[in-house]
């Protein structure tokens, strides 16, 4: 009950809101609370005082997670839909986008806890480790031959690291500082010369994975000095499942998850950033205004499809558009500090529908 979904060009974009609970510190110094969640009805108000007056502004969307939703429901109701489709060999993209602070990485990575007890997941367990669980719980069962393989990178500046690559920096100061290329294959997609892939065997192994990552993404952040709120980082999980033809032929076919934590959407020229940051401030703009172009003129079936104008859309070229599937989650913090931000977050993901 998509109504974005045409079966004949095939777009799908669908547009989720979370909101994510006040701190223990917002709590505790009575911040007020701006933002109100009807999941029922999927609504999110915005109560805003403009000169003495209060304006209530409410935005629709395809689903609503209010502040006390869990992991496992986001992932059930919203997620595991996709992971079915990437199963059945479509390439599928899952964004967070939001403001610092609102939940991206705790929505696709999960919280703090990283212990896997009795190979259950912990309950703030994100959407990634839910995927990968839940694919290879469906291949299992299925008996399927199968293979799936994953990749981390992170976008910065419009330069790529590879999060997965063995650790250089102790013989090198510049080979990992090198970013790695974004190639033309002369058939219209794109690839990343040398990008690590790592071959996952289960689930449990899934948090090594992340891990190795987000070490990588830290001290990448140490040398060069930046916050990783300014870079966007891609998952992806390609499976490829060996299957038999009624007519006893051998076929493959292949999937693609692509799971990918925005840099924060905060409006930096703003906050005063100047000159090299001002150009970072710029190039992030750049991503995620050229990836809202692309969603748009993918919804409205324009004929031009700005995937060149970023990094991020040619990246993503093969998983946007044609036979695919999108999903944005998009999220907000509910406090009375962050309302202009949330308006336009709300702003954003609304136009992306
Ligand atoms: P972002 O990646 O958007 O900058 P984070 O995911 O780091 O934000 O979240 C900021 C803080 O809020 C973290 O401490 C995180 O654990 C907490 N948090 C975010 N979303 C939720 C949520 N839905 N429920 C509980 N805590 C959350
Ligand atoms: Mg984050």
């Amino acid at each position: 009950s998509n109504p974005k979904y045409d079966k004949e060009k095939g777009v799908n974009v669908q547009v989720i809101l979370r909101c994510r609970p006040l701190s223990d510190d917002e709590t505790r110094v009575n911040t007020p609370v701006v933002i109100s969640c009807n999941e029922h009805r999927r609504e999110v108000s915005a109560l805003q005082t403009i000169a003495n007056k209060q304006i209530d502004r409410t935005f629709m969307f395809d689903k609503v997670f209010g502040p006390t939703s869990k992991q496992k429901d986001l992932f059930d109701q919203s997620i595991s839909p996709i992971v079915n489709e990437v199963l059945e060999g479509y390439n599928c993209t899952i964004f967070a986008y939001g403001q610092t602070g609102t939940g991206k990485t705790y929505t696709m990575e999960g919280g703090g806890s990283r212990k896997i007890k009795n190979g259950e997941f912990p309950t703030d367990a994100g959407v990634i480790p839910r995927a990968v669980r839940l694919i290879f719980d469906i291949l299992e069962a299925q008996c399927a031959e199968y293979s799936m393989k994953v990749t981390f990178l992170e976008l910065y500046n419009e330069e790529i690291t590879d999060l997965l690559a063995p650790d250089e920096s102790k013989f090198s100061e510049d080979k990992s500082k090198k970013p790695i290329a974004l190639m033309e294959d002369g058939k219209g997609g794109v690839f990343v010369r040398g990008l690590e892939e790592e071959v996952v065997y289960s689930a449990g192994e899934i948090y090594k994975i992340l891990d190795k990552g987000s070490a990588k993404r830290r001290t990448a952040e140490t040398l060069l000095n930046k916050q990783s709120s300014r870079s966007h980082s891609i998952f992806s999980i390609t499976i490829h499942i060996k299957e038999c033809t009624p007519e006893g032929e051998e076929m493959i076919k292949c999937g693609k998850l692509n799971l990918v934590d925005l840099a924060g959407s905060e409006n930096i020229s703003r906050s005063g950033a100047r000159d090299g940051r001002a150009r970072e401030a710029g190039e992030i703009n750049k991503s995620l205004l050229t990836l809202g172009r692309v969603i748009n003129a993918l919804v409205e079936h324009s004929c031009h499809v700005p995937y060149r104008d970023s990094k991020l859309t040619r990246l993503l070229r093969d998983s946007l558009g044609g036979k695919t599937k999108t999903c944005i989650i998009a999220t907000v913090s509910p406090s009375i500090h962050c309302l202009e931000e949330t308006l336009s977050t709300l702003d954003y993901a609304h136009r992306a529908k």
